[in-house]
């Protein structure tokens, strides 16, 4: 078998038109809609996120504010420039950029965070409606996930409910930013769900028994080439979450590639996302998309108040 392709642009592409036209409408309705990004320090991740999340922003019209602060910022700054940002009626979503330097207790942090302005559902108040099934907002990288999976199957002219009532569904990875929320959005489509984490990668028997039976593989556990076509059912759908920087042999640059070792995984699955080009490019607009979210519910708070 060679696997069709998930094309993550193809599917961002569409998602954009369709948020355009929503921050369009609170636009011409006088509504403010705006992300703010909170980060310390200069973590090299953090600040290329910042840059595309800026760019994405700049596409949609949607007003976006970079709030900085110094690597040295402890507690009490970090969460006064959260109460800030939470006070402002200009800004209707706040992504609080990881890592938070060793000093900062993220949890804390998160907790101070207006819910309705949680545009990755870090608050416990938002994970806890996610979990529930019942989500105010679906943290941007899962939502992408499902969301790359979804377009796919209803493309490929599958019954999503079929599909997933008859599936197993194995996420590999449990961190509290991707893998929870994905195996909470497996579980509520009602497909059978298995995560596994590194224990079982290190167990006598590692990742293949669980991934040899999923029907459907996701893999976010920062890991190049962790998933390799012998662990892959025959006619599986593998979504890889993973971005991991290697230095390319022929040129000696740095490039990205994902969890799965994309040809061998190709050669048996039904279909396969890539990396680059496959989540990444969904997750960035899904984040504009809950902005979007956000300016509607708070829009609809202030007329109730
Ligand atoms: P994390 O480090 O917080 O969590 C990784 C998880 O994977 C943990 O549960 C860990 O136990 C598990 N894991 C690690 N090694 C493993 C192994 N050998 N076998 C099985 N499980 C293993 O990372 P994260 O924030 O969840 O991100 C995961 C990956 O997804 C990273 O590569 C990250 O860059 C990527 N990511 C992609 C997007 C996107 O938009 N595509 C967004 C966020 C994160």
């Amino acid at each position: 078998m060679s696997a069709e392709i998930i094309d993550g642009r193809a599917c961002a592409a569409r998602l954009k038109q369709a948020v355009a036209l929503e921050a369009k409408d609170l636009r011409e309705r006088g509504l403010p809609c705006a992300l703010s990004t909170v980060m310390v320090g200069d973590d090299y991740s953090a600040a290329a996120y910042e840059r595309r999340l800026r760019r994405a922003a700049d596409e949609l019209d949607i007003p976006y504010r970079r709030h900085a602060l110094p690597r040295g910022a402890g507690q009490r700054q970090v969460t006064e420039a959260i109460a800030d940002l939470n006070a402002d009626p200009e800004v209707t979503g706040v992504l609080v950029l990881r890592p938070l330097p060793a000093g900062v207790r993220e949890a804390d942090v998160f907790r101070t965070l207006s819910p309705l302005k949680d545009i990755e559902a870090v608050n416990p108040e938002n994970a806890g409606l996610l979990a529930l099934g019942t989500p105010r907002y679906v943290p941007s990288t899962a939502a992408s996930a499902f969301h790359l999976l979804d377009s796919w199957l209803d493309d490929a002219g599958e019954d999503r409910t079929a599909f997933y009532r008859r599936s197993l569904i194995v996420v590999v990875g449990r961190s509290n930013n991707v893998g929870k929320p994905l195996v909470s959005l497996a579980y509520h489509r009602q497909a059978a769900v298995e995560s596994v984490d590194e224990w079982a990668s290190r167990s006598a028997t590692g990742l293949g028994p669980h991934l040899r039976r999923a029907d459907v593989v996701i893999v976010a556990a920062g890991q190049a080439g962790l998933i390799t076509g012998e662990h892959v059912k025959e006619g599986a759908v593998v979504i890889d979450v993973g971005i991991n920087p290697v230095t390319d042999d022929a040129t000696g640059r740095l490039r990205m590639v994902g969890d799965a070792d994309f040809a061998s995984v190709a050669a048996r699955a039904r279909a396969v996302s890539p990396v680059p080009g496959g989540v990444g490019p969904v997750t960035d607009i899904w984040l504009m998309r809950n902005t979007v979210a956000a300016a509607r519910l708070l829009s609809g708070a202030a007329a109730a108040c």
